[in-house]
């Protein structure tokens, strides 16, 4: 079940729904015009999020997407509106037009290795037989940064990339210190097991931390986050990355030093990173 919430006196949201992968859609609005926030996994998942602006006297006039991934962009063709994407983004929509979306082709590339099970299960189920999935090229793309006028709310979209997924762009709200991270300062899900790369998450770290941000989004997070809250997330994954970067920490001398610097036992989720960067340490290994 999602719901709309209003998050500040310019944005307006649907909740994420875990089952079928949808990620939040946000709709920010100032004196002039809306911009909506990532396009959904369908075409029902946009049209719900469109119903209740409607509600609202909400009629959006620009989308932009966050990142390429099927369930933020498979909504495009149902949201009528003028389509922002960052070049990679755009690229990776441009190759997607030309796949099939049957349960024999999903199967087909899992088996082959350039889908995985998770995507593949999540658009079986948000989808019934009938997959009317239409990628419309984005109408602008843009390369580093994109700054949009809404009249009286400023929104700077700035491509960051991340391990997630290398297009990753963010949306802040200058007006509101809203920060919209999408999926960025995920994993990256697309290799087993799943990773962080110490090098470009201190990149995406030191891109992040220049945004003044009271509020902080992420896409499939049904909890919105703090300034406290992000910087501590910041503060592991730089702490982590940092100890991991060093070729002569394993994994145990990495969760020790990382215990001392805290000065107290770690967390699950704190061990979990720590394993993330372990892999991903491994997999650049490999390369
Ligand atoms: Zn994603």
């Amino acid at each position: 079940m999602q719901i709309m919430q209003n998050l500040s006196s310019h944005i307006n949201y649907l909740t994420p729904y875990q089952e079928t992968d949808r990620p939040i859609l946000a709709a920010v609005t100032g004196t002039r015009s809306t911009l909506l926030i990532d396009a959904g996994n369908s075409a029902s998942h946009i049209q719900l999020f469109i119903d209740q602006l409607v509600k609202l006297d909400i009629s959006p006039r620009w989308l932009v997407l966050t990142h390429w991934h099927w369930d933020h962009v498979f909504g495009m063709n149902q949201a009528n509106t003028t389509i922002i994407a960052q070049t990679l983004t755009t690229q990776h929509i441009k190759e997607m037009q030309q796949l099939s979306w049957t349960d024999e082709e999903l199967d087909r590339r899992v088996e082959e290795g350039t889908e995985i099970a998770f995507c593949a299960d999540a658009i079986k189920k948000e989808f019934g037989e009938e997959r009317d999935i239409l990628l419309p090229t984005p109408d602008i793309t843009f390369d580093r940064k994109l700054e949009l006028d809404l009249g009286r709310v400023h929104c700077i979209i700035e491509h960051v990339g991340g391990d997630h997924s290398a297009d990753s762009s963010i949306i802040y709200i200058q007006e509101d210190k809203v920060l919209f991270l999408g999926d960025a300062l995920y994993p990256n899900i697309h290799v087993t097991p799943n990773c962080y790369t110490p090098a470009t998450t201190l990149k995406l770290i030191q891109s992040l931390r220049k945004y003044d941000a009271d509020t902080v989004v992420l896409s499939h997070h049904a909890e919105i986050w703090d300034a406290e809250r992000f910087e501590q997330e910041l503060v592991l994954l730089e702490r982590t990355a940092l100890l991991v970067q060093n070729a002569e920490n394993d994994r145990d001398s990495t969760a020790r030093l990382l215990q001392e610097q805290y000065g107290r036992e770690l967390s699950e989720y704190e061990q979990e990173t720590i394993d993330l960067f372990i892999s991903g340490r491994a997999m650049e290994a490999h390369i």
